[in-house]
């Protein structure tokens, strides 16, 4: 675990768009914070910056006490769900949980060990031989999260991960995500332009309006000022 600092971070697309505008942000160690804002505010563009997938204009961004700016998204140690979860359609849902761990030549047993740990956490342990055909939405969303989380990452990204699914299972997956989050404790970046999820998600929460940070502060403080 570590915690995401942004100091005075830019970005600035070609043609001049200024996505992000002087934001400071200090997520701390274990702490599940939900960036929200309207569409085109600049949350997804502060969420790639802070993965690397996105080069920063201006200012720094640490992740635990080392500069990131320039790091590759692959030494990060960071772990990535997005609303389109690309799983292995030829491979098992327990094959999908274990390839990223197999490619860092991980120990079989500690393969197994972490992949039935997902598996149980999130619900998936009846599904481990199916193929990502033969799930529904929610389940396939839920095998690209256990992929992400047993790598256990120093920090866990997430963009609207849940915006593809239908509003029941919106509800359930929040629950999963919050108990996921309880279990763990692991840095959380989570984008999302619904309110009721940065609510019921976060510990705290950064509202962005063109690009520039608005308020940040627990759901309950921000659900209380006008
Ligand atoms: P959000 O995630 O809040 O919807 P984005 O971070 O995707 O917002 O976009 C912020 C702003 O940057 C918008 O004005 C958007 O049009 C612009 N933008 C996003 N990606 C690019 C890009 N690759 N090139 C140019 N402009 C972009
Ligand atoms: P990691 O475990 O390192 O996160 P993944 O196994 O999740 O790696 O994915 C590695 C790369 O392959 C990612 O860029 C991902 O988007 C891509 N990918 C994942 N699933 C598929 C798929 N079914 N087809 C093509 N590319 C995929």
């Amino acid at each position: 675990m570590a915690s995401i600092v942004l100091r005075n971070v830019d970005k600035i697309y070609a043609g001049g768009v200024k996505a992000v505008n002087g934001l400071n942000l200090e997520i701390r160690d274990g702490e599940f914070m939900v960036l929200v804002g309207p569409s085109g505010c600049g949350k997804s563009t502060a969420l790639r910056m802070v993965a690397g997938l996105e080069d920063i204009s201006g200012g720094e961004i640490l992740i635990g006490d080392r500069v990131v700016n320039h790091l590759p998204p692959k030494d990060r140690d960071i772990a990535m769900v997005f609303q389109n979860y690309a799983l292995y359609p030829h491979m098992t849902v327990e094959e999908n949980l274990a390839f990223g761990l197999k490619l860092r030549k991980m120990p079989k047993a500690e393969i197994s060990k972490r992949v039935q740990e997902a598996a149980k956490m999130l619900g998936l342990e009846q599904y481990l031989k199916r193929k990502p055909a033969a799930l529904s939405g929610g389940q396939r969303q839920r095998v690209a999260m256990g992929r992400a989380i047993v790598r256990e990452p120093q920090a866990f990204l997430m963009d609207e991960p849940l915006s593809n699914l239908d509003a029941k299972l919106r509800v359930s997956m929040r629950a999963s995500l919050n108990q996921m989050h309880e279990r763990l404790g692991v840095t959380t970046v989570y984008v999302t332009h619904d309110q009721v999820e940065a609510m019921t998600l976060g510990d705290r929460v950064c509202v962005l309006r063109d690009g520039i940070l608005q308020q940040v502060d627990t759901p309950q403080n921000l659900f209380e000022s006008p």
